[in-house]
C-alpha cells in the first residue's frame, strides 16, 4: 500500500480504496503530509460484510477467550503507547504528553473491557413458579459502527471498540478524516493480539461513509462522538431506521470559582482546562464564573499565566500548547474572537497575535494562535452561547452561588462542570443542582474512570446511555429472559389464562 495515503482496513487488511482522496495536515507545519482515502458506499458494504461474516463465530468464542484478546492488546498498547501517541501529536497538533495521557486513558477502557466475563454474567431465580426458574442474560448485538472526531484519535475509539468486541460483537471505525492514522495502528495491534480478522474494520471518509453505515440494514448500533448538529442527525437518523444510537455532542463546559476558593489552584485549573490541548477537548473550559469578589483576585493572574503559555510545536516537550487542528478551525475560532469584541465582551489577551515562527522552526505556516481572555462576557452573546472549540476563554461575573447554577443550568450543553471551593455544603449543594453529566469539584476536567462511563446531559448526549462503563456494556448487549421448565412427563393440557406464580 501506498505509505502516503491512509487507507481502509476490511477482513484483516489495509485496503488503498477507490475513493476520492482528502490531504491530511501536519498542523505545526500547515504541510500536506499524506492523503486519506475517502470511503464509497460499496467499500463501506464491504466492510460490513466482513464484520457480519466473522460475527457468528466472535460471538461464539467463549468471553474468556475474548478477554485474552484484550489483556494481550493491553500489553501491546502499553508498548506501543509512545509510538501512538506522536502519530497524534503529528496529526492533531496536541503536546506529546497529553497524546500520551490521550493514550494512556484509552488503555484504561482497555482493561474494563478484559473483565468481560464477570459484565457479561446474568441473574438467576430459581423457582418463580413450581418448577420454573427464569434468568437472563445479555447477548451482543452484531456488525456495531463507531463514528469519531478529530480531537481523540486514540482515546475516543477505545471508547467503543473494547467494550464493543469483548461483548462479542464484530465492528466497524469510521475515524475523523483529519487525523486518520491512529486508527490503522489500532487495527494493526488488534490483529497482532490475536483478533480474528473481519471483527475489527476501518472505513476512512466523510459524511458519504456515515450515511453509508447509518443506512445499512446489517449495522444494529451506531456510537458517535463529535459536535451536536451531527449528533442530533444521527441520533434521528439512527433511530428512525430501528438502530440502537448513542451520539455524544457538544459542550459549553463552565468552572465557577467561588469567592472562599483557593485562587492559584482555580487559576491553574482554569489555565490547563482552558488552554490544554488549544481547547479543542470537548471537556475543556470555556467558561470561568467567577463568583463575587473571586474575578478582582483571579483575572491579573489570568491575564499574565495566558500571556505567557508555551504555545510551542507538539513535538518540543516543553510545549503547553500546541497549534489548531486546521485552517478551517483556525479561521472559525479568529473569527470568534473577533465577534466578541464585537459583542461588547472585553479582550484582555487577544491569541489572534501569535505567530508561527514563535512555536519553532518549520511551524511558520502551521495553524497557530495564542491564548485568548475575554471578560465581561454575558449569557446574550454569541461567544457565551455557542461552542468555539478553541484556546478562548471567557469570564462571567456573577454575585453568587445560585447565580452561577441558574446561568449553567439555562445552557443548551450540559457536559462537564467544575466547582472551585472550600465549602463542603457549597460543593454537596452543587453536585445535587447543577443539570450537567459530569461534575467537578475542585477538579477541573472530570472525565470519569473506564468502569463509571462518560456522558452529558442535554444537547450534548442523544440517546439513553453513557459511553463505557457498565452502561457501554448494555449498550453493546440485548437482554434475553429465558424461563426454563423439565417437566415430569404427565400432560397437563393447555393453558388459556395468563401464567401466574404457582
Ligand atoms: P464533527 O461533528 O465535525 O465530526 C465527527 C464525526 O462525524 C467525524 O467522523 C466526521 O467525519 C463525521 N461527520 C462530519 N460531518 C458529517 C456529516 N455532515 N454527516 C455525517 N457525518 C459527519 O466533530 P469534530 O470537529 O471532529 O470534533 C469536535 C466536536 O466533537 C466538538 O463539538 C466536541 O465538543 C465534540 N466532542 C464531543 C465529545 C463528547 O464526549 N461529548 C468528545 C469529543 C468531541
Amino acid at each position: 500500500m501506498n505509505a502516503s495515503i491512509v487507507g481502509h482496513y476490511i477482513g484483516g487488511q489495509t485496503v488503498p480504496g477507490q475513493g476520492a482522496r482528502q490531504p491530511v495536515y501536519n498542523p505545526a507545519t500547515g504541510a500536506v503530509a499524506r492523503h486519506v482515502a475517502l470511503a464509497t458506499p460499496d467499500e463501506v458494504a464491504r466492510a460490513v460484510a466482513s464484520a457480519q461474516a466473522a460475527f457468528p463465530a466472535w460471538a461464539d468464542t467463549p468471553p474468556i477467550r475474548r478477554a485474552r484478546v484484550m489483556f494481550k492488546f493491553l500489553e501491546l498498547l502499553n508498548r506501543h503507547r509512545d509510538e501512538l501517541a506522536h502519530m497524534i501529536t503529528a496529526e492533531h497538533g496536541k503536546v506529546f504528553t497529553d497524546a500520551q495521557g490521550e493514550v494512556s486513558r484509552g488503555i484504561d477502557i482497555v482493561e474494563f473491557a478484559c473483565g468481560i466475563p464477570q459484565l457479561l454474567k446474568g441473574d438467576y431465580t430459581e423457582q418463580v413458579s413450581t418448577g420454573i426458574d427464569n434468568w437472563t442474560m445479555r447477548q451482543p448485538l452484531g456488525v456495531v459502527a463507531g463514528i469519531t472526531p478529530f480531537n481523540f484519535p486514540v482515546m475516543v475509539p477505545m471508547w467503543m471498540i473494547p467494550v464493543a468486541i469483548a461483548a462479542g460483537n464484530t465492528f466497524v471505525l469510521k475515524p475523523s478524516p483529519i487525523d486518520p492514522s491512529p486508527s490503522l495502528r489500532i487495527a494493526e495491534l488488534l490483529k497482532e493480539a490475536g483478533l480474528p480478522d473481519g471483527v475489527f474494520n476501518v472505513v476512512q471518509g466523510d459524511k458519504t461513509a456515515v450515511d453509508a453505515l447509518l443506512e445499512h440494514p446489517d449495522v444494529k448500533a451506531l456510537s458517535f462522538v463529535g459536535s451536536t448538529p451531527i449528533a442530533n442527525y444521527i441520533y434521528e437518523t439512527g433511530a428512525r431506521l430501528g438502530k440502537r444510537v448513542q451520539a455524544l455532542g457538544g459542550a459549553k463546559n463552565h468552572m465557577v470559582v467561588m469567592p472562599d476558593a483557593d485562587i492559584d489552584q482555580a487559576v491553574d485549573a482554569l489555565i490547563g482546562a482552558g488552554y490544554g490541548s488549544a481547547g479543542e477537548r470537548c471537556m475543556a473550559i470555556s467558561v470561568a464564573v467567577l463568583v463575587g469578589d473571586a474575578a478582582e483576585r483571579c483575572l491579573p493572574k489570568l491575564i499574565e499565566r495566558t500571556r505567557a503559555l508555551k504555545v510551542l510545536d507538539g513535538e518540543n516537550l516543553d510545549a503547553e500548547m500546541g497549534p489548531i487542528v486546521t485552517r478551517a478551525a483556525h479561521e472559525r475560532i479568529s473569527g470568534y474572537i473577533a465577534l466578541g469584541e464585537q459583542e461588547g465582551a472585553r479582550l484582555l489577551v487577544d491569541g489572534r497575535g501569535f505567530r508561527g515562527a514563535q512555536a519553532g522552526a518549520g511551524c511558520d505556516d502551521g495553524f497557530w494562535l495564542g491564548g485568548t481572555l475575554f471578560d465581561h462576557v454575558t449569557p446574550d452573546m454569541r461567544i457565551y452561547k455557542e461552542e468555539i472549540f478553541g484556546p478562548v476563554l471567557g469570564c462571567v461575573r456573577v454575585p453568587d452561588l445560585k447565580a452561577a447554577v441558574d446561568l449553567i443550568n439555562a445552557h443548551e450543553f450540559g457536559n462537564g462542570v467544575a466547582c472551585f471551593t472550600r465549602d463542603g455544603n457549597v460543593a454537596r449543594e452543587f453536585g445535587r443542582r447543577i443539570q450537567v453529566g459530569m461534575v467537578g469539584i475542585n477538579v477541573p476536567i472530570p472525565v470519569p474512570m473506564a468502569w463509571h462511563g462518560f456522558g452529558g446531559w442535554k444537547r450534548s448526549l442523544f440517546g439513553d446511555m453513557h459511553a463505557y462503563g457498565e452502561e457501554g456494556v448494555r449498550f453493546y448487549t440485548k437482554q434475553k429472559s429465558i424461563m426454563q421448565r423439565w417437566p415430569e412427563s404427565i400432560a397437563k393440557g393447555a393453558e388459556f389464562a395468563m401464567p401466574t406464580a404457582k
